[in-house]
């Protein structure tokens, strides 16, 4: 049902949020790497890079593409799942919002099935594949928005205070669909 889940903003870490699942903003190849993929394996401990390998000998031999999303367990956090899902990099050339998009929209398609009520996001692609704050926001809220899911808290962990205020500034003036 589209209106049912509630956007909420926190300032923090995405590694200590106190939810069903947390997304990280992983890459394709599901072993690792910097930002919140780099907190999350160090904070969750290695059940989640097994859980991980295991992806990668059997449903994902060639890693998991862009937009898409798969879940696993969280380890250690204070998280039930983990949902990992792969943005795309910027690009100036090519628009490629609809990858960032099919982010979250998968992303809450997998807590669906988690039956996961709290899902904490990042803000993906925002980091090292360096979209700017303001469009990711844009993409990132509205697609939330428009996603049918039943999922009843999303919450956006943003790590400082000035993407904290880019993403209030966007959620104070995003329409909700219907
Ligand atoms: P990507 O490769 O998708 O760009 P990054 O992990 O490099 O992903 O960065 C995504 C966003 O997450 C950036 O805005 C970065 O500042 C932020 N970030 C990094 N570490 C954390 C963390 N522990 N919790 C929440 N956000 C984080």
């Amino acid at each position: 049902m589209t209106g049912h889940t509630r956007v909420t903003l926190v300032q923090g870490d995405i590694t200590e949020q106190q939810v069903d699942a947390v997304v990280n903003a992983a890459n394709s190849s599901l072993l690792g790497g910097g930002g919140v993929d780099g907190a999350i394996h160090r904070r969750g401990g290695p059940e989640i890079l097994d859980a991980c390998r295991h992806l990668r000998a059997s449903l994902y031999r060639k890693g998991l593409p862009p937009g898409q999303a798969v879940a696993t367990t969280a380890g250690n956090l204070p998280a039930r799942s983990v949902i990992h899902t792969v943005g795309p990099v910027y690009s100036a050339k090519e628009d490629r919002s609809d990858l960032l998009a099919s982010c979250y929209r998968e992303s809450l398609r997998v807590a669906d099935e988690l039956e996961a009520a709290t899902v904490a996001f990042p803000a993906i692609s925002t980091g090292i594949y360096r979209w700017p704050m303001t469009d990711a926001a844009h993409i990132a809220i509205t697609t939330v928005h428009a996603t049918p899911s039943q999922v009843q808290e999303v919450r956006f962990v943003l790590f400082d205070a000035e993407a904290y205020t880019v993403f209030e500034q966007v959620l104070a003036t995003a329409e909700r669909p219907g």
